[in-house]
């Protein structure tokens, strides 16, 4: 079977799993306990040679808003960037926790 790299919407961890590929893009466990989504970005950086893969810049739009939201959420987090159609900027693991506490309530939509 391939393997595929899955990044955990909770930790932050990113990691190799084994799938089939009509399940590559179900969502798998992570050992915190929370569910880990497919995470191509990943793939093809480690497929052109790139190592910086675990702790890596990503744009998220799990913890993005909607764009016609997008002024008010730039003015009330001016310290976060947000891409035009909504998606939040994530640096690392470090920014991603800082980004979730500043929102409090954003994270827990993610819990199922
Ligand atoms: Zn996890």
């Amino acid at each position: 079977m391939p393997s595929y790299t899955y990044h955990c919407r909770d930790c932050g961890a990113t990691f190799s799993d084994m799938a089939s590929i009509e399940d590559r893009n179900v969502p798998v466990d992570c050992a915190c306990g929370s569910k880990a989504d497919r995470n191509v970005e990943a793939e093809l950086a480690a497929s052109n040679g790139c190592q910086a893969v675990t702790d890596n810049i990503r744009w998220s739009r799990s913890m993005g808003v909607p764009p016609k939201s997008l002024e008010a959420y730039r003015k009330r987090f001016p310290n976060s960037t947000y891409s035009d159609d909504g998606r939040l900027l994530i640096k690392n693991r470090k920014d991603k926790l800082r980004q979730v506490a500043e929102r409090d309530m954003v994270e827990l939509n993610d819990k199922r």
